[in-house]
């Protein structure tokens, strides 16, 4: 974008203290930044950690990487520049949704290592848990619950996250669940018992 642009932030009224006095909004906002491999388990353990933070009366939602494809990212595809794209809008909007007290849960692969780190800087650091889903390849690839992994071996998907696109693992992550021998509901109690809610 070159043109210059005359706009300028409006700051309201309401601080973040107000808003979480609110009923329903009695702790403090973060976000939950999973990242993994396709099948890794990032959309499962993100829903059953909703279902969890709801039902202990916790405002929070999700953002699903494959749902954000479907609307807000429709016009994004897998190339380098795209994922990055798709990763500073969710970023953005996981940082809007914090904002207004809730824990936000995104769920995206998020492959490189600059794109997770252009989410953290969004966000701010001190709101940021990175939580790298754990699962070998190997693994993800026996699951193939969509069934892409047959697809990207046999060339019909480019450009594959782990098989034809690389994933660079998260150097420090905050959290790393293994999701390869855990059940669900103990990942979601391992994920609670690394956070002050
Ligand atoms: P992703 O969102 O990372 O692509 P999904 O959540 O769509 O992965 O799929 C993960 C698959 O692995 C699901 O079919 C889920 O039932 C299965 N699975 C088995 N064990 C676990 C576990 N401990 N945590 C998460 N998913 C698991």
């Amino acid at each position: 974008m070159t043109e210059k642009r005359e706009v300028v932030w409006h700051q309201g009224e309401v601080s973040s203290a107000e808003r979480q006095a609110l009923p329903g909004f009695r702790h403090q906002p973060f976000v939950f930044w999973f990242t993994g491999l396709s099948g890794a388990g990032k959309s499962t353990i993100a829903f059953a950690l909703e279902r969890q933070l709801i039902s202990m009366g916790i405002a929070c939602c999700v953002l699903d990487g494959d749902n954000i494809r479907h609307g807000l990212n429709r016009d994004l595809g897998f190339s380098p520049l795209d994922r990055k794209e798709n990763i500073r809008r969710v970023a953005e909007v996981a940082r809007l949704m914090m904002h207004a007290g809730l824990i936000v849960i995104t769920s995206f692969i998020s492959p490189f290592r600059d794109d997770r780190s252009m989410a953290r800087s969004i966000i701010g650091t001190e709101h940021f848990r990175e939580v790298y889903l754990n699962a070998s390849l190997d693994v993800c690839e026996r699951r193939d619950i969509k069934g892409l992994y047959r697809k990207a071996r046999s060339g019909e998907i480019p450009g594959f996250t782990g098989i034809s696109s690389p994933y660079e693992l998260p150097e420090n992550p905050d959290i790393t669940i293994d999701t390869s021998f855990l059940t669900i509901d103990s990942c979601v109690k391992s994920l609670l018992s690394n956070v002050r809610l």
